[in-house]
């Protein structure tokens, strides 16, 4: 199957365009794509360009195959506020990397004006375990407050199938645009699902399809080693013979994701990118994307998020210099900084 894969992907990286993005459904690969790549289906009942997108990102040769969108209620963590979300998964097939996978959450209107972006990487012990070692989960849940407080919607009071059908409306696919019915302010959501240990599963040379399994094992095993050596986490990641943030290596392959599944996606040009990590805002603009940034802390308390603390020092992160600050002061600054509109232009300095 690999081989099938390889040689499939040979065929499609060959194709002579002036565009950025080839619609796979428009070409005589789709079916051929979807039986090797993604969910790997070969016998649909249905046809799946009406469930599947599938296409090829020129500039970094990422194959890329995603459903097509589910339409939700979703609850806000801590406000309790109801929102609805558009979520798209992602397999994207990167040539320097491997096999990313990817959750995406698209909130109000996406395709205009500035519109905000939090870009995760998988942490399992903070989404998982609630751990305070680092402020990746309240990072995560700041922006779902965000897309509450930007999109919030009185929930009907009919239930059952009729909520359904209210619910699956709130959305519609037209043209490769998941348009709202009510065009709130846009929100995107990304959950990089294989970047556990900021890409940790990078491995310099080799195309990676177990880069999810690889980036867990990684880092939790630099997380043992720290505990075992007493590291920093940096230390923890070079005792394993790897380099401390692995989305740099490789033509920062790693940061090129999300603006590789932007650019797909066709949204606005103008983005809010919720982020203190310069590589990722210098990938986005180098998508073609203007950025703006309001810096994401989550919070940072007693409890630890020690985390905080060694990203701003040992991995140049912005503003992480472990203030003390509460989720809800967090939540607080983020809607008064979001509704001033931040002055253009990023400083990488
Ligand atoms: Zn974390």
């Amino acid at each position: 199957m690999m081989k099938k894969a390889a040689s499939l992907y040979t065929e499609i990286s060959q194709i002579q365009t002036s565009d950025a993005i080839v619609d796979l459904a428009k070409t005589p690969y789709f079916d051929r794509v979807l039986a090797l790549f993604g969910p790997a289906l070969s016998h649909p009942k249905v046809d799946l360009r009406k469930i599947y997108d599938a296409a090829y990102h020129v500039k970094s040769g990422a194959l890329i195959v995603a459903n097509k969108g589910v339409t939700f209620v979703s609850l806000a963590p801590f406000s309790g506020s109801f929102y609805i979300t558009r979520h798209i998964a992602a397999s994207v097939y990167h040539p320097a990397l491997g096999l990313e996978s990817v959750n995406i959450g698209l909130v109000g209107n996406v395709y205009e004006g500035d519109v905000i972006l939090r870009a995760e990487s998988a942490c399992p012990p903070s989404f998982l375990f609630g751990s305070q070692r680092c402020n990746c989960s309240y990072q995560w849940a700041s922006i779902r407050e965000l897309a509450a407080h930007f999109n919030a919607i009185a929930l009907p009071s009919f239930k059952g199938d009729a909520l359904e059908s209210w619910v699956e409306e709130q959305f519609r696919y037209e043209s490769g645009k998941h348009l709202p019915l009510q065009p709130g302010r846009g929100v995107i959501l990304m959950h990089l699902d294989s970047q556990a240990g900021m890409g940790s599963g990078f491995t310099e040379g080799e195309f990676v399809y177990d880069l999810y399994n690889r980036a867990l094992m990684r880092q939790l095993g630099e997380n043992t080693s720290e505990q075992v050596h007493h590291t920093s986490i940096k230390e923890g990641y070079e005792s394993l013979g790897l380099p401390p943030d692995a989305r740099r290596c490789g033509g920062e392959a790693g940061y090129q994701i999300p603006g590789i599944l932007l650019q797909w996606l066709g949204v606005s040009r103008s983005l809010i990118a919720l982020s203190n990590n310069r590589f990722k805002l210098k990938q986005l603009q180098e998508h073609g994307f203007e950025v703006k940034r309001v810096k994401s802390l989550g919070k940072v308390g007693a409890a630890g998020q020690r985390e905080a603390w060694q990203r701003g020092k040992d991995f140049d992160h912005l503003d992480m210099d472990g203030q003390e600050l509460s989720f809800e002061e967090e939540i607080e600054r983020l809607k008064a900084e979001l509704a001033l509109e931040p002055s253009k232009g990023f400083s990488f300095n």
